[in-house]
């Protein structure tokens, strides 16, 4: 299948839970401007989504061959033992709300925009999620992201680039030469079926992380290894 763009996102951006993110009481002095940002973002942003749908091939003990291109990590190769068809994918706030957000210099307010860039983000990979349930029935799906688990390090964001093709022309997401994605409200992984529950959390026991989505599990850990 060729490379599926999503561009056209109508993002709305939800002021009660950014208040709620940001800990504005309605007397705070910020929370006036904090919402004409966000208004203002909601008028610019074009989050964008790439994927394709991509067959497995060829696996090793510590490997997946996708689309032709080897992805080297157990986890992986392990979560996508009995799956003939995978997605991968790279979900972007956009460049137009980057260019935006650079021009403020004041450090709350830049922390505002930075919380609005991320919920931008969070809404385009629900409009991912939700359009491959209704265009693939891909009801119960897992991701995992290249550089949240050692077992799949951050250098193997070049073959996903690979398989999903001229990433920077189509959605304007640029790979450094550290592999880290510019804009950096940026996602990327690979998606596929799963009934039961997958979080990259589970099998990473980093303490006190603010962005964990599940408890860390040692069984797990033990399976997969
Ligand atoms: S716990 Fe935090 S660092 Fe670990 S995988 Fe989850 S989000 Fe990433």
């Amino acid at each position: 299948m060729d490379t599926v763009v999503l561009d056209n996102i109508q993002c709305e951006i939800d002021l009660t839970k950014l208040q709620e993110k940001l800990r504005l009481r309605e007397d705070n002095s910020y929370l006036a401007e904090v919402l004409e940002l966000a208004a203002q973002a909601q008028l610019i942003a074009r989050p964008k989504v790439i994927f394709k749908r991509s067959l497995v091939g060829a696996k090793g003990d510590n490997y997946v061959v996708i689309d032709g291109i080897r992805f080297n990590s157990r986890i992986l190769r392990v979560n996508l033992e009995d799956t003939a068809m995978v997605f991968p994918f790279i979900i972007t706030c956009g460049t137009e709300l980057e260019i935006w957000s650079k021009q403020f210099d004041d450090f709350f307010i830049s922390y505002c925009v930075d919380t609005i860039k991320e919920m931008v983000l969070n809404y385009a990979r629900q409009e991912f999620v939700m359009y491959l349930e209704r265009e693939f029935g891909l009801v119960h799906g897992a991701n995992m992201n290249p550089g949240s688990l050692p077992d799949w390090p951050i250098t193997e964001q070049k073959p996903l680039f690979d398989l999903l093709g001229n990433v920077e022309e189509l959605i304007g997401v640029q790979l450094n030469d550290s592999f880290l994605l510019l804009p950096v409200k940026t996602v990327s992984g690979i998606r596929f079926p799963k009934d039961s529950t997958f979080e990259n959390c589970q099998l990473c026991p980093r303490e006190n992380c603010p962005n964990r989505k599940a408890p860390y599990n040692e069984e797990m850990c033990r399976h997969f290894h």
